[in-house]
């Protein structure tokens, strides 16, 4: 009797692991077809395989990693119908705008719907006769607690093409079925389906590895010639290469390869978007106009950089990623900041940015951040907490951002130069922000690659200070640092830091009256305030608000720019000057304005300043700005 219990037992524990396994590995199946490519929308099919009993939640994302906002996907899909394994029709009801549930299937559930998507960027769908530019959460459905399925997703060639899958996907036998380990990878993977050009190099970055290095892809859809695809790639290899020494190595990416998915057409928008083992690059701009590819190449590399910064050196604010609401990180100044100050350094260390456009974007953020008046309201932390307000999020309502709200792009790149120079500082220059870079990947980010698509040490801000103090050597430097100019709202002093590499920052316009930075529109016999005024700023103690207009400054009508310019000229800072205003109400108002000295900076080397660069100097400054390659 023992035994037999026992067999039995046995018998069905073998069932039921059979079975689980079976549920475990069942890949979710998605076809993507094109029957009309040129008017904008996709057929998708989605087998859903060993569905357990009850409800099976099908869902369009809120959401897109690397953005912070909702963006309701669902708005594009239309056409829904729902079968089981045979064929047979079942109704899916609707509990919310994003969900469709299924009831009284077989096991099977295949759902079939279009989806339209006319933005090339990395955050939506663009379908043209040219390409389909598919970042994944705005075009496929997935089943609510099903992120650790596999998936295999077959790409179908539209009538009369020859297109090409460029993905981070995995790769099999088919050159049209790519896999992904599971949901969250393929969520991951923005795959661009087209006629693209190909550039490909390998870089060896001098680990010991099991494999060859890996491959870098660039999969270039746009309307210019080989010899421009050339020179970018050229240019990128660049970029790759000068961003390996920051953090001492390359992240091992998974079936060893990266792509670069970019896209620039007259009719793309503008955007990066960061992933594990790709990035999506889109632009309006050309290679060939050098203005355009300048911004090209520094969006190459911010979203490389991001590579370490954000696909794998993590905040656990946003690990995992919800696909159903709003993300919310506190550490985007680290993740975006950070990124920002560094693609504009590796790019001048690349020797693709001169050093006068380094300095002058470094002035632009410094006067961003320091003038800004939102420091009075937020931190560095507040205004990360401020993405799904303001990243790419839509709204009908004005808001007073421009007073309350400097982005955690531009926050995070002056503390990331504060931090740099700060440390450079401190020591000699024998430790750096590039080395805080690399001591965060060493703690966090390097051991949390235990499977693609997810972050196994994501940090939190105590570790950050915890990895910063190490590198420092000094835990009341981290503390101190992190309470005044992260989580605190004090700016560095960036003249003195900025002066240890023989750079002078001083007022770009010294002794010039200034109202505050304000657009005005000319039209009529006044200047129409366009945009909120800047909070504290001279117009606004004078009490002029968005949508007045300025009709007389000192006694002189303002009946153009130039009109306005020349009677701002003549002015002082310090005088308190008569100003006629007119409220949008109608009401004229007779007041006054006390002018101020224009507070914006300038960066410039010392030796275009009559100066001389110090030995020293010029040491700090060679440390800091030339290149890192081996
Ligand atoms: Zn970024």
């Amino acid at each position: 009797m023992l035994s037999g219990m026992v067999k039995r037992v046995f018998a069905v524990f073998i069932l039921v692991f059979v079975a689980s396994a079976a549920w475990a590995q069942a890949p979710v199946e998605y076809r993507l077809s094109f029957p009309a490519p040129e008017h904008r929308w996709m057929q998708v099919e989605v087998k859903f395989a060993a569905v357990p009993a009850g409800v099976l939640q099908v869902r369009m994302a809120r959401t897109s990693p690397g953005r912070y906002a909702l963006h309701e996907f669902a708005k594009n899909v239309f056409d829904v119908a729902v079968v089981n394994g045979k064929g047979q029709p079942l109704t899916a009801t609707r509990p919310d705008p994003h969900q469709w549930d299924v009831t009284g299937h077989d096991g099977t559930v295949v759902v079939t719907y279009k989806v339209f998507g006319d933005r090339t960027d990395g955050t939506y769908l663009g379908i043209d006769s040219m390409h389909a530019h598919i970042n994944i959460p705005a075009a496929l459905m997935f089943a609510r607690g099903w992120f650790e399925r596999p998936a295999r997703v077959t790409f179908v060639q539209p009538r009369g093409k020859t297109w090409k899958v460029a993905t981070q996907l995995f790769p099999t036998t088919d050159p049209l079925v790519f896999t992904a380990p599971n949901i969250h990878y393929l969520m991951d993977s923005p795959t661009d389906f087209s006629a693209y050009t190909l550039r490909e190099f390998t870089v060896d970055d001098g680990q010991k590895r099991a494999g060859p290095p890996p491959t870098f892809r660039i999969a270039l859809t746009h309307d210019g010639t080989e010899a421009d695809a050339d020179a970018f790639a050229t240019d990128v290899e660049r970029i790759v290469r000068e961003t390996i020494p920051i953090f001492g190595e390359l992240p091992q990416f998974e079936t060893n390869t990266y792509t670069f998915l970019s896209t620039y057409l007259p009719w793309a928008s503008g955007d990066g978007m960061e992933h594990r083992n790709s990035t999506s690059l889109t632009s309006s701009g050309a290679l060939r106009n050098p203005q355009q590819r300048q911004g090209i190449l520094g969006t190459v590399s911010h979203e490389f950089f991001h590579a370490w910064n954000m696909e794998r050196l993590r905040s656990a604010g946003v690990e995992p990623f919800d696909f159903e609401q709003a993300d919310m990180s506190d550490d985007l100044w680290l993740g975006e900041g950070f990124t920002s100050y560094f693609d504009s350094l590796i790019l001048h260390r690349a020797g693709l940015l001169p050093l006068d456009g380094l300095l002058g974007e470094l002035a632009g953020s410094i006067n961003a951040v320091t003038l800004g008046p939102g420091r009075q309201f937020r931190s560095a932390v507040d205004m990360s907490r401020m993405a799904p307000f303001v990243d790419a999020a839509a709204s009908i309502d004005r808001t007073a951002f421009p007073n309350v709200f400097i982005s955690y792009y531009t926050y995070g790149s002056v503390i990331g130069l504060g931090l740099d120079l700060s440390l450079r500082d401190r020591s000699n220059a024998q430790t750096s922000g590039d080395q805080f870079m690399k001591a965060l990947w060493t703690q966090f980010g390097r051991p949390g690659q235990k499977t693609p698509g997810k972050v196994s040490t994501p940090y939190t801000i105590d570790g950050l200070k915890e990895s910063l103090a190490k590198v420092a050597g000094d835990r009341g430097f981290a503390n101190d640092f992190f309470s005044k100019y992260v989580e605190g709202r004090e700016v560095l002093d960036y003249a003195r830091l900025l002066g240890r590499a023989g750079l002078v920052l001083r007022k770009r316009a010294p002794g010039k009256a200034f109202a505050g930075q304000v657009q005005l529109q000319a039209g009529g016999s006044a200047l129409r305030v366009n945009g909120l005024v800047p909070w504290q700023s001279p117009l606004y103690k004078a009490g002029v608000a968005q949508e007045d207009q300025l009709a007389n400054l000192g006694g002189v009508d303002l009946t153009s720019m130039a009109v306005f310019e020349e009677a701002m000229a003549k002015q002082k800072p310090g005088l308190a000057v008569p100003l006629r205003f007119i409220r949008r109400s109608g009401e004229i108002v007779n007041g006054t304005i006390t002018l101020e000295e224009d507070p914006r900076v300038e960066v410039v080397a010392i030796e275009k300043t009559g100066g001389m660069l110090t030995d020293d100097q010029r040491r700090f400054r060679a440390s800091w700005l030339t290149s890192q390659r081996q």
